[in-house]
């Protein structure tokens, strides 16, 4: 028998890994080992999977191999940013003494973790989006009675400084996540289980779920008190008692990832309930309002209107784009921003030139705060502050600036002139990226400084001078001196010049090194005498630069608030600026907007479509839409639009809704002239058939979402339905469209679009006063049909729906059979008694299948379902819901 395993031990590294990883669950523990972090066991299984490098061996743990994988610390970042983007979380791990000292001490170098990196808490530039907030999520709950939940939220981006919460419902949960789309959400672990949540949650990117006590309410107020450092909270914000433990769980989660340093923040502004247009996930991707359906920035609505030229500029405009106003004040003073620049345009281009020299302020700043900014930051904000002078100037310009340009001008005067002033003296022309490289100090600004680096440039010239001699005293002409990190400087020359420094008598001189390939090397002690000083010199310049550093670091740190104010007017002025910019460019006009129900667009356009058509060189046909309501109103507030596929139907439904969204979000708008009273809510649905991109059980889920629509819908609310009831049987999906319109008619009163191909629909208006036909005019063409694009009072005469399938490429044999079919199929139906809709509209309809003149009675019906049933093949539970349904039918 062979012997038994030797009881296995751990080596004292495999001890001090496990310590460390026990110490930080849920994350991936990046382990340093010299020149690459290492990961073992499940997290190199984990990482080498995820980023596809190659997993091997390290020693072996209790008898076992230990999986192993590693990326070089030089290019860890790259790593980094995949893990994080794919929602892991990572701690660095680093040695944090000399090797040299542990292997005195017998014993391993001491390591510690230095920072934790989670999706929601990046700061550098290398991990992050330039042009998109990166938010950290906090959710709290509060149990109500009867289903009544609150939800407190929190977000913060540490990168920029922002920090928002909000209090909603829980059916409002999935909107406000939609709209806020945070990079990793944290919440308390009974919520992360709960099964009417998870669902929701799931949705996000990255959810981490953590202890009660983060979430704890009772000391939440000190929490906060504690970060902002200040005695009481009610001075910086009126907090409800649920926002506060929100936003205390994201201050705790910042001390914990950040290890204690704290970036600044803004005190947390509060969004009351109902300032922002709700706006549901599948409405957001219905709409593609920041991405495509297909998941990609190019093509979305974000894409088409975003001339900004700064990143700050882009990541405001997004935000504002995914939170449209309720509020027509703050909406027209908006608008009144965009209208300054929209007439000036020769203003508008300088400020945006000097716009795009302004860098990314608020970012630099939060580096900077956090001991991880290098020269090139503090650069960054000279330049900003440079750049406020430059655009104070332009924007003297403007005789009588409206509200939102003037404070942003009182803003950009806020920095320290004298603060750009001293880093302009202090920083050199060239920065390195890092500040341990040193350099970035300029010549005269520090005589200390400048004395040193004398002294080390002096002794470099002394390193020349002596490679001169000894090639003079050695007679070998191609003798250098040169440097390299583990010989320091040494003395080279050709493998056929070493003999003669290696024997006598050049030997007493030159001490032999290394030999390699083509060359020989060797040291003297002149030269290590030479490199100490340079080393000394050199470190004490570094530690010179560094000291600098730390001074400009704290000033620019002390200054944040106006620093901050400064870089949110910039961004301010971008999105006004270029939005300006969209509407002379692509015509756009000032909205009015109001608190009426008003919706009259005269010649709307798709803003991403006619971008494309205009590409090709092709136009775009502008609609009107008239929704409004009133005595007056001829056309009503629900259009039933008719037309043949490709036509253009959901072209117009879609272009009205985005001219709302962005009328409220204080942009000018793709028509001629545009009137919208304020909408609450923004609901789009989109028929099954056209939703296969997202995948799910199709007719379901639109059934589910029609629903939503149904019991939500206010009179304030905007909804646009596309061929809804597609997805079932010809019938069924008539029969729900139908009930569908008459509940938006009578209950839910709101302005709606409904696009159908059911032609029988239009019948409906001769009942329902405000439900208005329209069509899409097409034109037959020598057999062809033509898209005319144009949107007219009346329903569609028939559905040309072989001439399309014609256009699509189906075989001329399938085209021609099809024709037939459909003559014969029309003739039967003549003759049939038109649809009936005074009475009976709803089953009339299903009057069309042949024989049965009347619907089945209620008795009727009730025996049929009885027959239908057979016992024998049910079981007891089939059975008892059966007996359940029959009951249902009385
Ligand atoms: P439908 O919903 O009726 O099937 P779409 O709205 O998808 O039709 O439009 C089909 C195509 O017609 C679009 O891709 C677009 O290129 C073109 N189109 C739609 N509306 C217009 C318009 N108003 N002007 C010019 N082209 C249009």
């Amino acid at each position: 028998a062979p012997p038994p395993e030797a009881p296995a031990k751990m080596s004292p590294m495999m001890e001090q890994y496990h310590e460390i990883k026990a110490a930080n669950p849920g994350l991936l523990l990046f382990y340093r080992m010299g020149d690459f972090y290492e990961l073992f066991f499940e997290d190199a299984e984990i990482a080498s999977r995820a980023l596809g490098i190659t997993l091997t061996k390290r020693g072996k743990h209790l008898g076992a191999d230990i999986p192993m994988c590693g990326v070089p610390v030089e290019r860890s970042d790259d790593y980094l940013h995949r893990l994080i983007a794919l929602g892991h979380r990572v701690a660095v791990c680093e040695q944090t003494e000399d090797p040299a000292a542990a292997r005195a001490r017998k014993s391993v170098v001491r390591r510690d973790v230095v920072r934790l990196i989670t999706p929601g808490t990046l700061t550098e530039d290398t991990l992050l989006d330039a042009r998109a907030n990166n938010y950290l999520l906090a959710i709290a709950r509060a149990r109500g009675s009867a289903g009544a939940d609150r939800i407190g939220l929190a977000w913060i981006d540490i990168s920029t400084g922002e920090f928002c919460v909000t209090e909603c419902s829980t059916a409002e949960l999935a909107a406000t996540l939609a709209r806020i789309n945070p990079n990793e959400a944290i919440v308390p672990d009974a919520l992360y289980s709960d099964t009417e949540l998870a669902p929701t949650l799931r949705e996000l990117a990255a959810v981490t779920p953590l202890t009660r006590d983060v979430f704890d309410s009772a000391t939440a107020e000190r929490r906060l008190c504690d970060y902002f450092a200040v005695a009481t909270m009610d001075g910086l914000a009126a907090l409800s008692r649920l926002e506060a433990t929100a936003a205390a769980a994201c201050v705790t989660y910042v001390d914990r990832t950040q290890l204690g340093k704290r970036p600044p923040l803004s005190p947390p502004a509060r969004e009351a309930t109902g300032s922002t247009m709700a706006i549901d996930p599948a409405t957001r991707a219905n709409l593609e309002l920041t991405r495509t359906l297909a998941g990609e920035r190019r093509g979305s609505l974000l894409d088409a209107i975003d001339c900004t030229v700064t990143a700050a500029g882009s990541r405001l405009l997004a935000q504002r784009l995914a939170a449209p106003l309720t509020d027509a004040a703050t909406i027209a003073r908006r608008l009144d921003a965009v209208e300054a620049f929209a007439v000036d345009s020769g203003l508008r281009e300088q400020i945006r030139s000097s716009l795009r020299a302004a860098p990314d302020m608020a970012r630099a700043l939060a580096r900077l705060s956090l001991g991880r900014g290098g020269p090139r930051d503090l650069a960054n904000l000279r330049d900003g502050i440079r750049a406020a002078d430059e655009v104070l100037v332009q924007l003297a310009q403007l005789a009588s600036p409206p509200q939102e340009i003037a404070s942003a001008m009182a803003a950009l005067q806020r920095p320290s002139r004298e603060l750009c002033a001293e880093l302009g003296r202090a920083l050199a022309d060239d920065l390195p990226l890092l500040k341990r490289d040193g350099g970035f100090v300029r010549e005269g600004y520090e005589p200390a400084l400048d004395e040193t680096r004398k002294l080390r440039d002096a002794s470099r010239l002394v390193v020349a001078s002596m490679q001169a001699r000894y090639a003079d005293d050695t007679g070998i002409k191609a003798l250098k001196i040169r440097h390299n990190n583990v010989l320091g400087y040494f003395v080279e020359v050709s493998a056929q010049h070493g003999e003669k420094l290696m024997a006598p008598p050049l030997n007493a001189t030159f001490i032999h090194r290394q030999t390699l390939a083509g060359q020989v090397r060797f040291t003297t002690a002149e030269l290590g005498e030479i490199e100490a000083k340079i080393a000394n010199a050199g470190d004490r310049a570094l530690g010179l630069e560094l000291e600098i550093f730390d001074r400009l670091a704290g000033s620019i740190d002390a200054a944040g608030d106006d620093l901050r104010a400064a870089a949110h007017a910039f961004a301010l002025l971008d999105v006004a600026t270029a939005l300006a910019k969209l509407a002379s460019d692509d015509n756009y006009v000032r909205p009015e907007v109001d608190e009426s129900l008003a919706f009259a667009i005269e010649g709307g356009r798709h803003p991403v479509v006619e971008q494309a058509l205009k590409r090709a060189g092709e136009p775009f046909i502008a609609n009107a839409c008239d929704l409004s309501p009133g005595p007056a109103q001829k056309n009503g507030q629900i259009w039933l639009l008719t037309g043949p596929n490709m036509a253009g139907k959901s072209t117009f439904l879609r272009q009205n809704a985005l001219i709302a969204l962005l009328a409220q979000v204080g942009s000018f708008v793709p028509a001629i002239r545009a009137r919208i009273g304020i909408v609450d809510r923004l609901f789009s649905r989109v028929g099954a058939a056209d939703d296969l991109a997202r995948g799910r059980s199709t007719f379901m889920v639109e059934m589910v979402e029609t629903a939503a629509i149904l019991n939500q819908a206010s009179e304030r609310a905007l909804v646009i339905l596309d061929e809804i009831g597609r997805g079932t049987a010809t019938f069924d999906g008539l029969s729900i469209a139908w009930a569908a319109i008459e509940h938006l008619h009578e209950q839910n009163r709101c302005r709606s679009l409904f696009a159908t191909h059911y032609h029988e629909l239009t019948a409906l208006s001769a009942k329902l006063p405000r439900l208005f036909n329209a069509t899409v005019r097409v034109k037959e063409w020598r057999g062809e049909v033509v898209f005319l694009h144009e949107v007219l009072p009346g329903s569609a005469d028939r559905s040309y729906g072989i001439q399309v399938a014609k256009l699509a490429g189906l075989p001329p044999s399938v085209v021609s059979r099809a024709k037939a079919v459909l003559a014969k199929l029309e003739a039967n139906d003549r003759g049939q008694p038109k649809t009936l809709i005074d009475d009976l509209p709803l089953f009339a309809i299903t009057a069309r299948a042949p024989a049965e003149a009347a619907p089945p009675s209620e008795a009727e019906q009730l025996i049929d379902a009885v027959k239908a049933l057979h016992p024998d093949e049910m079981t007891p539970r089939e059975a008892l819901d059966a007996l359940y349904a029959l009951k249902a039918k009385l």
